[in-house]
């Protein structure tokens, strides 16, 4: 068995809604994704990772385009986490150009945040560009759409 998630987190990591916005918006994904097993809202008080899980394919330099997959970035990963991700700025290998993790260009998209709003095997529906636009009014931010297989 195997399970599909859409994920939405905000765009800054630190960014918080409040609990009227946070349950508003999940009863609002709630009715778009009816399909869905489960709507799961989680918050944490310290920036947590949300993978794509088997949807990973890589990740690279966002300015050179390098591949960053061995070595370099499970050790800043490991590095950067204590109790939560600190989002420091690290020195790339590759150009030396100072970068936090969430800037890194993930294949397939995946993120950091405190908020993730999550809908477990949707099944075919998706969240169109509209529908995406109203749960960003309701939480108060941009929002990442993160498709996570496990
Ligand atoms: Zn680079």
């Amino acid at each position: 068995m195997s399970d599909n998630w859409i994920v939405l987190i905000p765009q800054d990591p630190q960014y918080l809604p409040t609990p009227e916005q946070q349950e508003s918006a999940s009863r609002r994904l709630r009715e778009i994704l009816s399909e869905a097993d489960e709507i799961e809202v989680s918050v944490s008080p310290t920036v947590q990772y949300f993978d794509c899980g088997g949807n990973f394919e890589s990740v690279a330099c966002p300015h050179c385009g390098t591949h960053l997959d061995d070595g370099w970035w499970p050790e800043t990963m490991s590095d950067d986490y204590d109790d939560g991700f600190k989002l420091a700025q690290y020195e790339l290998p590759c150009c030396a150009r100072q970068v936090g993790l969430q800037d890194l260009v993930y294949e397939k998209p995946q993120g950091f945040g405190k908020f993730g709003l999550s809908a477990m095997n949707p099944g075919f529906a998706d969240l169109n560009e509209q529908q995406l636009k109203e749960l960003e009014e309701i939480l108060g931010t941009k929002l990442q759409k993160i498709y996570q297989h496990i």
